[in-house]
């Protein structure tokens, strides 16, 4: 028998909605090849879940894809143009270096956009080379993963190439492309660029893609566009709340890194929090602390406030009513984001009911938290665990004060021990990304050695077993000198 050549129209099931949208949305690109690309890290599980077979990604032609060398059957080779307010400032931008591969379907029917980060020059690249190095790629690999993991709605990463060329940034650095799955690339930044540049038509054709593509329950009777901001804001309050309960702060919540979706996207200098402050910024370029932790719900409530101006002249004729109509929905973006992030915080407790006084219980453990410099996945996790850990928290008598308050609330639902556990489990992780863990994977990636990252991979995709071989991922980094600090990398 012959061996069975690979084809590429075996590998991926390839569309391309997006290109149907007016031609201003998007820029049809050349590739831009690399020297020597190698794949480094392939994601069995994305691949999977897409309905791809591992075997054919592990190949020749495969690579050639992921390295943009090569466009798939049925692919494009498509940028997109979108706009954003960064740090608070409206910019034109798009996919400075990114394509799209298509849109791949997978057996189930279900849509996610293929795209190739670290692709090269395109027509919105300004002054960068387009081109991203090792580090910041497995830095998104890694954290996106964890996050999804983590039940936290987010983009995923299929795999990782090294190009084989150098970068250079501060100094010359090893290229690479990440292959990135989302559900769509679509921002609150698009909205903005539509409104912005595009015609009444043509926002109105993004809009009404959107709604097709991540809102199909939403009818065509009118008010579909005020039912979009709904659930953009939603989503958004969703997604939001997973952050702050898992202490995860992104660090460019600029509105080109906002979803349309409600995924979690654009993986930069992001980072979770290791002792609780509400005030905690990892990024670099955040001086004023922005983006800082506690920040972050409401800035995506400025956010969404930027998504609802574009939307503004297909609410109503008359801007009064538009605007009227805008701020009712937006008004209830905060209520949803408290609802949904008190309901988690009172499941870290192992609390299924609800009371009045909840909040101040939960504030308080906060605020002791903050007091005495607690890391916050730890607390919760000895809680679960029902540990006195060694911290300077779990001695001190305000603390145990605070204990004895909530093991009585929790004799006031009707629950057993263990079903109060399993609530607990569920919810607490017990082991997150921690930064020292993260840094070490890629210097030894750096290095050659793939064996750190993999592991790392590994333990981090069932946060909630609380396994053995997880103890030594929740060990806090010795002490150092100064704070962390997280760089975009771009
Ligand atoms: P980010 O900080 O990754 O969200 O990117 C902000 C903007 O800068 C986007 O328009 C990117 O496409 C663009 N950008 C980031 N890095 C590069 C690069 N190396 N070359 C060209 N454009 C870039
Ligand atoms: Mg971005």
């Amino acid at each position: 028998m012959g061996v069975l050549l690979m084809t590429k129209e075996t590998v991926w099931n390839l569309e391309n909605s997006y290109a149907e949208l007016p031609d201003k949305f998007f820029s049809i690109i050349d590739t831009n090849p690399v020297e020597s690309p190698k794949l480094v890290v392939l994601n069995e599980s994305v691949a999977i879940s897409l309905g791809l077979k591992v075997d054919l990604l592990r190949q020749e032609d495969a690579l050639e894809v992921f390295a943009g060398n090569m466009l798939p059957k049925g692919g494009s080779s498509l940028a997109q143009a979108y706009a954003g307010h960064q740090f608070g400032y409206f910019n034109m931008l798009g996919d400075g270096r990114a394509l799209m591969v298509g849109e791949h379907i997978t057996p189930e029917g279900k849509r996610f956009d293929i795209q190739l980060k670290g692709s090269g020059r395109t027509p919105y690249s300004r002054g960068g080379d387009g081109r991203a190095a090792l580090g910041p790629m497995l830095r998104e690999y890694i954290i996106s993963e964890a996050m999804h993991a983590l039940g936290v709605p987010t983009t995923r990463s299929l795999a990782v190439v090294t190009t084989g060329e150098s970068i250079m940034r501060e100094t010359a650095l090893p290229g690479a492309i990440m292959t990135r799955v989302a559900s769509s690339h679509l921002r609150v930044g698009t909205f903005e660029f539509a409104s912005k540049w595009g015609t009444l038509d043509e926002l109105r054709a993004l809009a009404d893609y959107s709604l097709k593509r991540h809102y199909p329950e939403v009818k065509f009777d009118g008010n579909q566009y005020l039912n979009l901001l709904k659930k953009v804001i939603e989503q958004q309050a969703y997604l939001i709340s997973k952050w702050q309960l898992v202490g995860f702060i992104h660090g460019v919540m600029n509105t080109d890194n906002m979803t349309i979706s409600g995924e979690t996207i654009d993986y930069g200098p992001c980072a979770f929090m290791d002792k609780y402050d509400p005030l905690t910024v990892f990024s670099s370029i955040d001086r004023e602390g922005r983006y800082a932790y506690a920040n972050q719900p409401r800035i995506a409530g400025w956010n969404l406030a930027r998504f609802a101006e574009t939307l503004l002249p297909l609410l109503d004729d008359e801007q009064e009513k538009a605007v009227e109509l805008a701020q009712e929905v937006l008004y209830g973006f905060s209520d949803l984001y408290h609802a949904n992030y008190f309901r988690g915080m009172r499941s870290k407790l192992g609390l299924y009911n609800e009371e009045k006084e909840d909040q101040s219980l939960i504030e308080e453990l906060l605020s002791l938290m903050a007091h005495h410099k607690a890391d916050y996945t730890n607390t919760f996790r000895s809680l679960t665990l029902g540990n006195k850990d060694c911290s300077d928290l779990f001695e001190a008598e305000d603390f145990k004060t605070w204990l004895q308050k909530w093991e009585e609330r929790k004799t006031r639902q009707p629950k057993s021990k263990e079903e109060t556990l399993q609530l607990m489990r569920n919810n607490n992780p017990s082991i997150i990304p921690r930064n020292h863990r993260v840094e070490e994977a890629i210097q030894a990636a750096e290095n050659g050695d793939y064996s750190v990252l993999k592991r790392l991979h590994h333990v981090l995709s069932m946060p909630y077993d609380y396994l053995p071989e997880q103890e030594e991922y929740t060990q806090l980094p010795p002490e150092k000198e100064g704070p962390y600090r997280t760089f975009c990398g771009t």
